[in-house]
């Protein structure tokens, strides 16, 4: 308990030191497919911050008193279990996006048919975890982050963007399927309903992007961060 105590502390520290140093995480918009699916000009303003992960600062130790359940398996974010009815039909897993000018390192999630039918739709975890954080982001819109803790000791992220609502808070434990927010437009109506979704592999800030000083990166280190969700959703399904 003391070493666990320690680590935490420690992470807070640095976190609080990172705060308090002023450096900052990229906060960057997503690459997001628009009404009829054509890419429209960014208009988020671009910090020129350096994300610049470092891997001291993973603040991934849950607290004393959290105790977040192992992973049982992966199902999908929308639709059913499986993703029915559901598709992604806007920008997939490692796409170049003129609209970010990034490899885009997510999904985006559409329900088949009208363009407006997802808005509203349920968005579920998509395994047992815990809410890293719930909040709005001047780019991406609401924004929730669920840590996963796996059976194999490996930790990973899921992110899910542009929600029009938030049904969970920062520290709130989640289990696979349960409901966390509905799907909408990002800040602003900005974009057609979808949900923009990754698996982040290691960590990063909620806002963080896959660029540096307006660089993208390249696709052997967004792959360093990010996987591809289907693929790692059908390799991690639940054995019931
Ligand atoms: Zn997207």
């Amino acid at each position: 308990m003391r070493n666990h105590l320690q680590q935490f502390a420690t992470a807070t520290v640095i976190v609080a030191a990172l705060i308090f140093s002023g450096c900052s995480f990229s906060l960057l918009p997503g690459s997001d497919s628009v009404i009829g699916g054509d890419p429209r000009p960014d208009p988020g303003s671009e910090p020129g911050a350096s994300p610049s992960p470092d891997p001291g600062s993973d603040p991934s130790q849950p607290g004393p008193g959290h105790i977040v359940p192992l992973t049982d398996g992966f199902d999908f974010p929308v639709g059913d279990r499986n993703g029915k009815g559901w598709g992604v039909t806007g920008y997939g897993f490692l796409e170049w996006s003129n609209y970010s000018g990034t490899w885009h390192p997510g999904e985006d999630w559409n329900m088949y048919g009208s363009p407006m039918a997802d808005l509203g739709k349920p968005v579920y975890a998509v395994a047992n975890g815990i809410v890293r954080f719930s909040g709005f982001n001047s780019t991406q819109g609401n924004i929730i982050m669920v840590e996963h803790h796996l059976p194999d000791g490996s930790t990973v992220w899921s992110q899910y963007a542009h929600l029009q609502q938030r049904w969970v808070a920062e520290g709130e434990i989640v289990g696979r399927r349960q409901i966390i927010g509905t799907v909408g437009r990002g800040p602003n109506n900005t974009f057609s309903p979808h949900l923009h979704f990754e698996i982040r592999i290691k960590y990063l800030p909620q806002n963080g992007w896959p660029r540096t000083n307006g660089q993208a990166w390249p696709k052997s280190k967004v792959l360093e961060y990010y996987a591809d969700p289907t693929v790692f959703i059908n390799s991690h399904r639940p054995e019931t």
